[in-house]
């Protein structure tokens, strides 16, 4: 049977559209649907917004720093409709490059909402991005499913007074007052960003220390400088209610402490799958818990030609590992070799300021396999100690025992994410604690820290799960 395309991609974020591009260099027919962002949650609604936001949220502390280095700086007023103005601005001129990077790979574009009609037809409708779009049906021999997640919310009572990360980049003012729920990378990252652009953040949240599964040092690191920003932490704490108030603020009333008054009530609590009114079910692609789409190695679902990548099968959810399961499908499917990629040594960001990120594993995971040796520093950076912040930098190594190989590298201070990119090389080329050793810092930065830690902290037993 001939089809309209050899690959139609449904969703035009991170993934798909590395799929697409790289499909379409393979010389194969691709089309692309997407309903209602060019580049998808990350450059969006994600990613990318947040960071324009983490940076304009950090001036505040540089020109109280600066007192110490000779300047009289005064803190002046931020223009949050400003802000948003301007990141509004690079977010349709960075939409104007993924449309033009499409089209010039030789994708046709199609604004609408796909949906399966079987496992080679699609039928394309109307959606945010073109509500008067035409239906249009579509054959290709192969579809992949790119969609995305869509933000999560439990359901409590008075739930339809919180907002979400989708609106919390379009708010019209800033709020004096902000809960936010959710220890996860959002909840910290933005709970950092309203803080510094002045707002009272109180940060509400059930484990011990906020960033479930990363390295418990990095997580009391962490802890400890969200406290020093004086956002207030609600540890070990659910919301159980909402109410909103005559005066047009809220009450989060909590399951154990007092209620929190607040002009906010940001729920950052997970993401989920997002596979509603795509056909799924009647054309038999299997989903599990959440709407996650089940693959096998080859991103393939339970329908031979229909495959699905990025955050819709909840592997590892972050964008440069969708980008990179869409390059690996487009090779897979239209080229001879297949570019490989280590997932199990994927970096991680958080970005709070001072930010955390880790490359490897977890003190705690390493000693699963064996016996581990721990590196750990603690040292306040160069530029705190004229700037007059208290804030310590933290850097730890986890050293498999017996092979001497560097299994994880974890940081929480300023650069920490630009260093650990580099650190993730070492970790995914499996180097030992001598080859770190005998390389030669650069001095003085605090990144030269993780060459010259040479006296192990303590050692941890094995200690299988
Ligand atoms: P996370 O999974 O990171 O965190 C979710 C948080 O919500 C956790 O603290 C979790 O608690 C809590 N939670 C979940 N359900 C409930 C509930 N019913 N009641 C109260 N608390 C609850 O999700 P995020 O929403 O922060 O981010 C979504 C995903 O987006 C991330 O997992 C990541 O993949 C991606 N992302 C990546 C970023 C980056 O790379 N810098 C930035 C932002 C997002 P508990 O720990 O107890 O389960």
């Amino acid at each position: 049977m001939a089809y309209d395309f050899d690959l139609f991609v449904i969703g035009a974020g991170s993934g798909g559209v590395r799929c697409a591009r790289i499909a379409a260099s393979h010389g194969a027919r691709v089309g692309v649907a997407e309903s209602s962002h060019w580049g998808g949650t990350c450059v969006n609604l994600g990613c990318v917004p947040k960071k324009l936001m983490v940076q304009a949220s950090t001036y505040g502390a540089d020109v109280r720093d600066s007192h110490g280095f000779g300047w009289d700086t005064q803190p002046g007023h931020h223009d949050w409709v400003a802000l948003i103005a301007a990141k509004d601005r690079e977010i349709s001129r960075l939409n104007g490059i993924y449309v033009s990077m499409l089209e010039n790979a030789g994708v046709r574009l199609f604004t609408g909402h796909a949906r399966l009609d079987d496992a080679h037809t699609l039928s394309i409708g109307p959606s945010t991005l073109d509500p008067d779009a035409a239906p249009r049906r579509i054959t290709a021999r192969r579809i992949v499913i790119a969609v995305g997640s869509t933000p999560f919310v439990p359901d409590l009572p008075g739930i339809e007074h919180a907002i979400t990360s989708d609106q919390a980049f379009h708010l019209p003012r800033r709020p004096e007052r902000v809960c936010i729920v959710g220890g996860g990378y959002i909840g910290v990252e933005f709970a950092g960003i309203f803080a510094g652009l002045g707002s009272t953040v109180d940060l509400v949240y059930r484990p011990h220390q906020p960033l479930r599964g990363f390295d418990a040092d990095l997580r009391a690191a962490l802890h400890e400088a969200i406290d020093l920003r004086g956002i207030r932490q609600h540890r070990g704490t659910t919301p159980t209610a909402i109410e909103r108030r005559a005066d047009g603020g809220f009450v989060v009333t909590l399951n154990h402490g007092d209620p929190i008054e607040t002009d906010c009530v940001f729920f950052a609590t997970g993401r989920r799958p997002k596979v509603a009114q795509l056909g799924l079910e009647e054309v038999g692609v299997r989903t599990v818990s959440g709407g996650r789409i089940v693959v096998d190695r080859h991103s393939q679902t339970s329908v031979e030609g229909i495959y699905a990548i990025g955050d819709v099968t909840n592997r590892l959810n972050l964008t440069p590992v969708a980008i990179a399961e869409g390059h690996i499908l487009a090779d897979h499917l239209f080229a001879d070799s297949v570019r490989e990629w280590s997932f199990a040594t994927t970096p991680k960001a958080v970005f709070f300021s001072p930010p955390a990120s880790s490359v490897g594993l977890s003190e705690e995971e390493a000693a699963r396999n064996g016996a581990v040796d721990i590196y750990l520093s603690r040292f306040r950076p160069m530029r705190n100690t004229l700037g007059g912040s208290p804030q310590r930098t933290v850097m730890k190594l986890v050293v498999d025992q017996a092979s001497q190989k560097v299994v994880g590298a974890h940081m929480l201070g300023d650069d920490a994410p630009e260093i650990m990119q580099g650190l993730a090389i070492a970790v995914t080329a499996g180097l030992t604690k001598q080859d770190w050793d005998r390389t030669i810092g650069i001095h003085p930065t605090s990144a030269e820290e993780f060459v010259t830690m040479r006296t192990r902290t303590r050692e941890t037993p094995h200690t299988p799960a």
